[in-house]
């Protein structure tokens, strides 16, 4: 994995605007059954990829809290709400709470979450490949394949499928 993520970011960027030109395309007319085939793609990919050997997303960048993500993990840590902000989360320029720092605090050195069961819906969610309407997140996804090599054969495999 460690080979892998570290040419992922070269390869992401050589296929930067054969993607863009794809998610454009995808945009203008996603086909009726785009919902099934990412679930299936995003089912495939997942099945071959262990994410507790990569963490990439853990490591590298942080995921958006919102205020029932930090509702729900203070809880869990027994912490009021306003102290785990002080402590772990900051104010972005698009005013959102992220995180302090990356890797992520409560990322572990196997590659664990700590609050796995109340970790924030971004990171639950992350890398998106099975939302419905994934047309919509073509500009966020050029971004994920970058980080993501589950997203990045996930587009490889929608370009093969949807030509
Ligand atoms: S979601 Fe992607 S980046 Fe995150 S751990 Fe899994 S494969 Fe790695
Ligand atoms: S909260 Fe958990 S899943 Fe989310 S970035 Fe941190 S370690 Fe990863």
């Amino acid at each position: 994995m460690d080979e892998v993520l570290k040419n992922l970011p070269k390869q992401a960027k050589d296929k930067h605007k054969e993607n863009k030109k794809f998610f454009s395309k995808l945009k203008k007319k996603p086909p009726k059954h785009l919902d099934v085939l990412m679930q299936e793609l995003h089912d495939n990919e997942f099945e071959r990829t262990d994410c507790l050997t990569c963490a990439n997303c853990c490591k590298t960048t942080g995921p958006l809290f919102t205020d029932k993500d930090v509702k729900r993990i203070s809880k869990f840590l027994k912490m009021k709400p306003q102290a785990f902000v002080e402590t772990y989360l900051r104010v972005d320029e698009e005013q959102d709470y992220v995180l302090q720092q990356v890797p992520c605090t409560f990322l572990g050195e196997d590659n664990k979450c700590s609050i796995y069961e109340v970790r924030p819906k971004a990171c639950a969610e992350f890398p998106h490949t099975d939302r419905r309407k994934f047309q919509q997140i073509g500009n966020l996804t050029l971004k994920n394949v970058a980080i993501c090599p589950a997203a990045f054969n996930i587009v490889e495999e929608m370009k093969k499928r949807l030509p």
